[in-house]
């Protein structure tokens, strides 16, 4: 029996595409060899690539204006990249901290030799909120991170900037339609809602690209190299590019990210609302600022949570309902694959839960 699975990434993939991966494990469209075995130079390779590419850009309702990039390394690895790429030299770029992963995309970019500061943050809080702030800035960039995996917070709307926001969309990737009018780069690593570990996607305004085209740096810490190559200078990840391709015509299959977005919204209101009509359970969050995606919450006592996930883990097989070491207590992660259904029984175990314990 497959395990409900709550985990905040990598996370479950839809059964219907791991059933279709499973049947083209053997033989991809009747070739009588896998994907992941063949040319990345190979038409069967690159007409999946560009499909997939093609298919990102009609989710998110983008032009040519943008480009589609996968990078090696993770969204970590971006951290640095992003900074070296479009840092513009006497003005800052700028970080609003959301705690871990802004904290540390900004940490990477001193390390790799740019002035980036914080310029807001929800520390006073705890990072219970979202800080909003309307930035009438001179910088290189602003950096966010639209969904906070760890405390579970995220961004309703984006804020306004004068300069270019690059979002580390990690978390909440192809879940809902985005205003692009201040997009510089949207990216993330896709083993939460589009795929599996192995690379980031980027989707970057193309014009600042041209920031980067003539700094000296490694080719392949340029996102020229990926943009004049058709992310193919060498040899790609080329099995986790198929699978994201395999959830952009999943996505695009239920309906686009509109359809998506009001079902991921039923999902988080469903467990939002047993939390605020418990007097048992509570939310990490501000009501505003709660994530569609991870839903923190926590019993208030140490050893309950513990109980909580671990017999759900024993008795009720779902999986991944710990808290992040960070913030401890619960996390339920319902991304796009996370059906109705699975949110349900989640949400009759913690009704059980506090009858019994509350
Ligand atoms: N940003 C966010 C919001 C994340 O949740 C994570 C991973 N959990 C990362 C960045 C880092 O991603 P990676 O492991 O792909 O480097």
């Amino acid at each position: 029996m497959r395990q409900y699975n709550f985990s905040a990434g990598p996370s479950e993939l839809p059964l219907e595409v791991l059933k279709e991966i499973q049947e083209e494990l053997l033989s991809y469209k009747n070739n009588g060899f896998s994907i992941m075995e063949i040319s990345h130079r190979s038409s069967y390779y690159e007409q999946m690539q560009n499909d997939a590419i093609k298919d990102a850009k009609e989710l998110y309702g983008i032009n040519d204006d943008y480009e589609v990039i996968f990078v090696q390394g993770g969204a970590t690895m971006q951290f640095s990249l992003l900074a070296m790429n479009f840092s513009l030299d006497n003005k800052p770029c700028e970080y609003i901290d959301t705690d871990v992963w802004t904290q540390k995309a900004c940490e990477e970019a001193i390390l790799a030799g740019v002035n980036a500061k914080i310029v807001a943050s929800s520390k006073d809080s705890k990072y219970n909120y979202i800080p909003k702030i309307a930035l009438n800035n001179d910088s290189s960039y602003t950096y966010i991170c639209s969904n906070n995996t760890v405390h579970g917070t995220q961004y309703k709307q984006l804020p306004i900037s004068n300069s270019p926001l690059i979002v580390d969309a990690s978390s909440d990737f192809f879940s809902k339609k985005l205003d692009f009018s201040n997009i510089g780069v949207l990216y993330g690593g896709v083993q939460k809602n589009a795929g599996i570990a192995g690379f980031a996607c980027l989707i970057i305004r193309k014009d600042l690209l041209e920031r980067s085209k003539n700094k000296t740096m490694p080719k392949m810490f340029n996102y020229n190299t990926y943009a004049d190559n058709n992310s193919l200078f060498n040899t790609p990840p080329t099995f986790a590019i198929y699978v994201y391709a395999k959830i952009m015509k999943w996505i695009k299959a239920k309906g686009g990210l509109d359809a998506i977005n009001q079902e991921n919204e039923i999902k988080a209101k469903y467990l939002y609302d047993i939390i605020d009509n418990s007097n048992f359970y509570k939310a990490y969050v501000n009501n505003d600022d709660r994530s569609v995606m991870n839903v923190c919450f926590t019993t208030g006592n140490d050893e309950l949570d513990l109980e909580f996930w671990s017999k759900a883990a024993k008795e009720h097989n779902m999986l991944g309902l710990k808290g992040h070491k960070k913030l401890g207590g619960l996390r339920a992660s319902i991304y796009n694959s996370a059906s109705l259904e699975k949110v349900k029984i989640l949400g009759e175990y913690m009704k059980e839960y506090e009858r019994v314990r509350g």
